[in-house]
């Protein structure tokens, strides 16, 4: 089955191969039914449901514990700091005092690089270890982390594994296979060998977290270390391209895709409009084959099965090459080879969520850059619908930073609400604003960055309240989890008078709190001994291949002065305070 339609190829191609990233997932068109009432409070707008007096009471007297507990200005260094020795808030000042010093910020690379080669291996590992490998990293290995783990849970904090491996690194896997022979399958091979490595190693995290969490923690994964990124960027574009299609034939934004459907009548108008010629009966067959629930229309939902279940029915759109000269299909698809290591990337995925599962694991999926993004939450939500059925075992990760969030929020909750699944949130800012500012300069596409920081914090206020209304509707209550996952300690009181305002209970497990180690350890240890869910991202892996993981550390945390400062002057108020107090040498209480 085959249809020419080079006009609307010939329109779109410049769109269908743009890098103006929307990830692309399945919706809902239906709208919620139940009525639900709207209140403002001091800077969110929030809704109200009536809840039990029961619990509703207890609710109350949960909230007030730990709210008269916590220190919301994060100033109260002894609680704060229980947990560290003096050794370990020397080593914090060191560290937050060289990532201020601009020079050793933007050559921390070639300095490190350097060091590796003056002090050979050896002593380069020794020295990392003391000093900042041994901040913001926790061991290299389970046994390493296990009593780190162990010993933050016991002052409330819990941990998420996360193998820091970063796609940097995992690209010298492909470089490696690439340099040692040329033919694909050899490629494939090596490749291969390397993601199954990695596998194991994830394996053993979801061994560490039943191990030291009693089964409530959870394991961060980054998906493009199960796979070679290439495929990662090949799926997003290809996903992007559907999408584009879909919103080229319905006239859709990424504000209202989720909300369009098209008839079979206008689809056709909309061919000939674009002057394609088409079999009827052709046409017809397609239509019905894509229309999932026969109600005549094909909305984005029955449009996204073309990634994924009826990817063959996109093949029927072909377009005229001019420079090959031959009818290519017009979304571009994975070669045969690239199609088996996707298809070996996704059963190790498969594989690793049953791990879990079987251990009463979480997976937490890392967002990366958005020429992977839309691959990593296409693969993410098909892991929730299939193994959120009764709890949230697996959680996507959202980036405020985006322009396209918020509407990539709302298509992903009415997907849960549709197919009935639980919907679980990582809310981050996003980590990859410089390299994504500048791709997009480099390559003339428009940046998918919010034009400044204020506009990222709106966006970050908007996702959680949005996710929030979704808690107390009816089709979903109960079935909401997100993870606060900041160090801006505005976003983290916002979160709290959420919880008071909406009467969600720190047990009910519908707003986490996460912060990564070795920062705004103010901010966790407080949340955490108050009584809230308390986590840190706690980043494990070889010296050597972490580095890329410390560089980004080191540069985010020049970049954020502000927050750099205010730890240093609690770092120091505390070690005055206790050698003042005659603690010169202090021994970390064992509850
Ligand atoms: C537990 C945890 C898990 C994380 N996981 C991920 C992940 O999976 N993927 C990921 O990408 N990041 C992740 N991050 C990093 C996160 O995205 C942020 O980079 C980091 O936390 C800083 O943001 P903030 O909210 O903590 O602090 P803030 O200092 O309030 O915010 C800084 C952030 O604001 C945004 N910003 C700053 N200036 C501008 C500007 N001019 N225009 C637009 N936006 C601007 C940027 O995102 C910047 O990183 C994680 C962070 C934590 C704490």
């Amino acid at each position: 089955m085959s249809l020419n339609i080079c006009r609307l190829t010939f329109r779109y191609n410049s769109i269908l191969t743009s890098r103006s990233k929307v990830p692309f997932q399945a919706c809902l068109i239906y709208r919620q039914k139940h009525s639900i009432v709207q209140q403002k409070t001091q800077n969110v707008s929030t809704i109200s449901v009536p809840i039990s007096i029961n619990t509703q009471n207890e609710k109350v007297q949960e909230i007030k514990n730990c709210s008269n507990e916590l220190d919301s200005s994060f100033e109260n260094t002894k609680e704060a700091f229980k947990s560290k020795t003096n050794f370990e808030l020397i080593r914090g000042l060191l560290v937050f005092h060289l990532c201020s010093i601009d020079f050793l910020v933007r050559n921390n690379q070639r300095i490190l690089q350097f060091m590796r080669k003056f002090l050979g291996a050896a002593l380069f590992k020794r020295i990392l270890k003391l000093s900042f490998y041994g901040h913001f990293v926790a061991g290299e290995n389970t046994k390493e982390l296990l009593p780190i783990v162990r010993k933050m849970r016991k002052f409330g904090v819990q941990s998420i594994m996360d193998y820091s491996v970063e796609s940097d690194s995992l690209q010298n896997i492909e470089e490696k296979a690439a340099s040692e022979i040329v033919c694909e399958k050899k490629i494939l091979k090596i490749t291969e060998k390397e993601f199954d490595k990695i596998l194991k190693i994830f394996t053993k995290c979801i061994d560490t977290v039943a191990n030291a969490t009693k089964r409530e923690g959870f394991a961060a994964i980054k998906l493009t270390a199960l796979g070679r990124p290439h495929l990662f960027t090949k799926y997003s574009e290809m996903i992007v391209q559907i999408q584009t299609f879909f919103k080229a034939v319905t006239g859709s934004t990424d504000d209202d895709i989720f909300l369009n459907k098209i008839s079979k009548e206008e689809f056709l108008k909309r061919l000939e409009e674009f002057q394609i010629k088409i079999d009827n009966q052709v046409f017809e067959d397609w239509f019905k084959m894509l229309d999932s629930d026969d109600d005549g229309f094909i909305d984005y939902y029955d449009w996204e099965a073309l990634v994924n279940e009826k990817k063959e029915l996109i093949q029927m759109f072909t377009s005229f090459n001019v420079k090959t000269g031959r009818i290519e299909p017009l979304i571009q698809q994975f070669t045969d080879i690239e199609e088996k290591e996707f298809a070996n990337m996704k059963n190790r995925l498969i594989y690793l969520a049953d791990y879990a599962k079987e251990k009463g694991v979480g997976i937490m999926v890392d967002a990366e850059q958005t020429y992977y993004q839309p691959a990593i939450s296409q693969i993410t939500i098909d892991l929730m619908k299939k193994y959120n059925q009764d709890s949230c075992q697996i959680m996507n990760t959202y980036q405020a930073y985006l322009k396209t969030t918020l509407s990539n929020i709302e298509i992903d909750l009415r997907l849960s609400q549709r197919e009935n699944f639980y919907f679980g949130c990582k809310l981050v800012r996003g980590a990859y604003m410089e390299e994504e500012s500048k791709r997009a300069m480099d390559r003339g596409y428009e940046n998918p960055i919010n034009p400044s920081y204020e506009a990222t914090n709106e966006m970050y206020d908007k996702c959680l309240n949005r996710i929030i209304k979704e808690h107390h509707n009816e089709k979903n209550k109960n079935k909401i989890s997100v993870m606060v996952a900041s160090h801006n300690e505005e976003s983290i009181r916002n979160a709290i008078q959420i919880l008071k305002d909406e009467i969600i209970a720190p047990s009910d497990n519908v707003i986490y709190f996460a912060q990564l180690y070795g920062m705004c350890d103010q901010i966790s240890f407080s949340l955490g001994q108050a009584g809230y869910s308390a986590f840190k991202y706690v980043p494990y892996g070889p010296v050597e291949e972490v580095l890329p993981y410390l560089s980004r550390r080191a540069l985010e945390n020049g970049s954020m002065l502000q927050n750099l400062e205010k730890e240093r002057k609690l770092l120091w108020k505390e070690l005055k305070r206790r050698i003042l107090s005659g603690h010169l040498i202090y021994k970390v209480p064992s509850e």
